[in-house]
């Protein structure tokens, strides 16, 4: 194993990767800004590197304090650099293993519309839409009208809701493609576009794989991440929830045969939308999700610790059928913002109080005087319970959520709060407007 890594994100995941490290005997060097010197990992970290004045985004100061350290690796965790496919070159041309896929594999999943290509040649469903890139809006306009309204334009390089419009009707169209691919041109310099079929009501699947440098791969089974606002996650579930296990079980296979062909190493996701009984690809996340932590309660597996094992050359610590679904386990996520406006809410926390009781896991970087800083995600943290059932994670679920205290800041708490009450959530199968359409929630 490593002696020695570098972790190259802040908050509650930097917490996450160290604290695998400490289980794993490695040593770990954490990266901090000067607007953001209170992160709790640092007062655990082995070695600490002010990285910047405000910015993760910097490959370069990344790498040089890893190898002024004496580092072997970079984890990326999540956001930032994680999906930057020349932060992976540098990482490996110094000498460092770079703890995820190679940077040939980032690069082309992350070009979403060639991975879309790549996913059917697995024999993987698409949501109807362009066959390859657009690039200007003569070419898209009768891909459009062939595809048909209501559409989705999406960036081939976007991610986390960039890039992507949801297009109604065909007067609509030119402005927002325009929009959409500046939004794209601002982001990475690059104009690719592709056209999807607006899918409603649809919800969002996902399926986790690990492969390691021997080629072999494997699912640590399936998520429901159906609940979303502005088509970003809030809440999410493992296993997906009320799916016939045969359609289920052809998923999981598609996607262990598309990580196998790829020679895909590290953890990935596949993320699928699902509709009437068809999955339908809509691309795939190279790296550590937020929402792996309901995948570890019901798998077993550590998720962190084997992308550390994979990425030191070890061959999967698991073979399919050592992978169990054990229960049902849920996240939501906690977020420093206004639960009605959902504008952020930074701030010191006042008081700070974690819930606890068996099934009950607290993933976060805040905690009693801890001042959430203005530059960054709201996010400051995740519950996570495991239950027997589903039923029982919910209760669970909404007993932590009574429990928990953290004053001082709003957070979207209460949102939660009324989400795992909710009755058409507890009965299963909402679709991923049911919040911003039933709550009222736009
Ligand atoms: P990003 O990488 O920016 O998050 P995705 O392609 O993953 O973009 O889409 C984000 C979300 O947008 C999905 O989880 C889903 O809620 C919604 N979405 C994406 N494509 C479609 C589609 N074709 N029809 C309906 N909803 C979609």
């Amino acid at each position: 194993m490593f002696d020695k890594i570098l972790i190259a994100n802040r908050g509650e995941i930097a917490l996450r990767i160290l604290r695998a490290c400490r289980e794993l005997g490695v040593q770990t060097v954490a990266v901090y800004t000067k607007v953001d010197t209170d992160l709790l990992h640092l007062r655990f970290a082995d070695e600490i590197v002010c990285i910047s004045e405000k910015s993760y985004l910097d490959a370069n100061s990344m790498v040089v304090a890893a190898k002024n350290h004496g580092c072997e690796a970079i984890h990326p965790g999540y956001g930032f650099l994680a999906e930057n496919a020349d932060f992976a070159e540098l990482t490996e041309a110094a000498g460092l293993s770079f703890i995820g896929p190679d940077a040939g594999t980032i690069s082309s999943m992350g070009d979403k519309s060639n991975a879309r290509v790549t996913a059917m040649t697995f024999g993987l469903k698409l949501v109807p839409g362009s066959n390859g890139a657009v690039e200007n809006l003569a070419e898209a306009i009768p891909i459009a009208d062939e595809v048909g309204y209501p559409l989705v334009v999406k960036a081939a390089r976007g991610g986390g809701g960039r890039g992507i419009r949801m297009i109604m009707k065909n007067s609509e169209f030119e402005k927002a493609f325009t929009d959409a691919q500046a939004e794209s041109l601002a982001l990475s310099s690059n104009g690719e576009m592709y056209i999807e079929k607006f899918l409603d009501p649809v919800r969002h699947i996902e399926v986790q794989v690990m492969g390691d440098s021997a080629g072999n791969a494997i699912h640590l089974g399936s998520r429901e991440c159906s609940l979303q606002r502005k088509h970003q996650k809030i809440m999410e579930e493992a296993p997906a929830v009320n799916i016939p296990e045969d359609d289920l079980q052809t998923l999981l296979d598609l996607s262990v045969k598309m990580a196998e062909g790829l020679g895909y190493r590290n953890a990935g996701t596949l993320e699928f939308l699902y509709q009437e009984g068809e999955f339908y690809f809509i691309e795939m996340n190279t790296r550590i999700q937020v929402e792996h932590p309901v995948t570890e309660l019901v798998t077993g597996v550590d998720i962190v610790k084997e992308q550390l094992r994979i990425a030191n050359g070890d061959v999967l610590t698991y073979k399919q059928e050592d992978i169990q679904i054990r229960g049902h386990a849920i996240e939501c996520r906690i977020n420093a913002e206004d639960p009605e406006t959902f504008m952020p809410s930074p701030g010191t926390i006042e008081h700070y109080h974690p819930p606890g009781g068996p099934g009950v896991r607290v993933d976060t970087h805040v905690y009693q005087g801890y001042k959430v800083p203005p530059h960054y995600d709201s996010l400051i943290g995740k519950l996570i319970v495991h239950g027997e059932n589903r039923d029982l994670a919910l209760r669970r679920m909404s007993i932590a959520l009574s429990e928990i205290v953290i004053d001082g800041i709003k957070t979207n708490i209460p949102l939660h709060q009324k989400l795992v009450t909710n009755a058409a959530f507890m009965a299963g199968g909402t679709d991923i407007h049911y919040l911003e359409d039933e709550l009222g929630l736009k």
